[in-house]
């Protein structure tokens, strides 16, 4: 099945991911039924009655009607205005069990492909080593503990997985219920 959504390019695939489903629900921007309805995060001080359909998030009618963000800004200090805008306006979260956030690879935001077990994530090594180091530096200090839990990532706590728009290069957080 081909699926003909907008580009999003920090977040190829929101199909895959679990951001946007199938549905015949309308859209609270463009009020049409476009067949696709985006179910993850949007910060706002406004009510919003219903959900966005994915070509309101990808032209940022809907960030700018409703005041709102898909995306926290937090984690993307650094970056050019432009980038920020596409992230946190024109482009979909994720759900995730604490507050997502957004992780940044060769000065860019990377593109979030979605939410892995230790199986995935250990095809990408790179993202596994980079994850147990941050892990390393957050305070696991015992080592066989810490293998142990990324061993049993996909079963409670998972790893929110990235690839960076620049070099190619996986990279990953841990999300804990
Ligand atoms: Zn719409
Ligand atoms: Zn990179």
């Amino acid at each position: 099945m081909t699926i003909d959504l907008p580009h999003f390019r920090y977040h190829p695939d929101p199909v895959a991911s679990g951001s946007v489903h199938g549905s015949t629900e309308t859209c609270a921007c463009c009020k049409r039924s476009t067949g696709w309805i985006y179910t993850a995060t949007f910060y706002t001080a406004q009510n919003v009655s219903g959900r966005f359909c994915p070509w309101c998030i990808a032209d940022g009618s809907a960030a700018e009607r409703f005041e709102g963000e898909f995306n926290d800004a937090y984690a993307l200090a650094g970056l050019s205005e432009e980038t920020l805008v596409q992230v946190t306006r024109h482009t979909p979260g994720f759900h995730a069990w604490q507050d997502p956030h957004w992780l940044v690879h060769c000065n860019d935001a990377a593109a979030f492909i979605g939410e892995v077990g230790y199986t995935e994530l250990a095809a990408h090594p790179e993202a596994l080593d980079q994850l147990r180091f941050d892990l390393r530096m957050g305070g696991w200090h015992d080592a066989s503990r810490l293998e142990s839990f990324l061993n049993h990532l996909g079963q409670g706590a998972s790893a929110m997985l990235f690839r960076c728009t620049v070099c190619g290069a996986h990279l990953a957080y841990a999300d804990a219920s």
